[in-house]
């Protein structure tokens, strides 16, 4: 049971919320060493992660499915 963030109207018990992406952000994310794990033959070896840019998301509503089918249309403001 919950309340749609965007029509406010409270839904019954046994129906599932979904999340929206209504707003993201373009950011940069740091190089990490020795993060990605993969197998060589039975060893397990590391790999860096070079990082770089991506979109994050900044704000994400709570909604109803009806809600949800019709922004799911638009796309997501980019903030910064
Ligand atoms: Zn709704």
């Amino acid at each position: 049971m919950y309340r749609c963030q965007s029509c406010q109207k409270s839904v019954g018990p046994g129906v599932s919320s979904q999340l929206v992406t209504v707003a993201t952000r373009l950011t940069e994310f740091p190089a990490r060493p020795s993060t990605q794990r993969y197998a060589q033959g039975r060893r397990v070896k590391w790999n860096d992660d070079p990082g770089g840019t991506g979109l994050q998301i900044a704000r994400e509503l709570r909604v109803c499915a009806a809600c949800a089918a019709t922004r799911q249309r638009r796309r997501p403001v980019l903030v910064s």
